[in-house]
């Protein structure tokens, strides 16, 4: 294992899993799996921030049900470490759409709307948890939500089983 399979990824409890309060559930399957919390905070999502986070996004007929849902309420920011921690995250998270995420991820357990209910509804697909998709993602999405002085350095007391 070489220094360069540690990684950092960003998480954010979306409003839905705020205010569901499956925040503590889904956070027991990032820690059960040995991805060290690194920083976690309450914001409130603005305009500015989540143009930022989702400038991929932003031109995209959803967009704008998007933006509106991840400001329903506060969400919780969050950087996790870990080996290969993007794509082990992601895999903990599930697909994107929850209908057709699979039982045992975050996603599949949690949430299962479509597509094209959420289209018709003109609303948002509420799936309560967003994880950096890559390595590239990950280190921006961490500059945008947090300063280097708020990402803590410690180390877990299992890590030299689980890590
Ligand atoms: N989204 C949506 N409708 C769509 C596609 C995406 O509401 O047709 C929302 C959904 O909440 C998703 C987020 O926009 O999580 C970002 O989309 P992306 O494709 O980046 O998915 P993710 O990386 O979150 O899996
Ligand atoms: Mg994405």
């Amino acid at each position: 294992m070489t220094e360069d399979t540690i990684e950092r990824t960003f998480i954010a409890f979306k409003p839905d899993a705020v205010q569901r309060g499956i925040m503590g559930e889904i956070m027991h399957r990032f820690e059960r799996a040995g991805l060290r919390v690194a920083a976690l905070k309450m914001v409130q999502a603005t305009d500015n921030i989540l143009e930022e986070h989702y400038s991929e996004h932003v031109d995209k007929d959803f967009y704008e049900g998007l933006a509106s849902f991840m400001k329903e309420g506060p969400i919780v920011a969050g950087v996790l470490e870990g080996v290969n921690a993007v794509e082990n995250v992601r895999k903990l998270v599930g697909e994107t759409e929850p209908r057709s995420a699979m039982p045992g991820t975050i996603r599949g357990d949690f949430t299962h709307m479509s597509y094209e209910h959420a289209d018709e509804k003109g609303v948002a697909v509420k799936n309560v948890i967003h994880a950096s998709g890559n390595p590239e993602e990950a280190e921006e999405e961490v500059g945008i939500w947090f300063d280097e002085d708020e990402i803590h350095d410690y180390e877990r007391v299992d890590e030299y089983h689980i890590a």
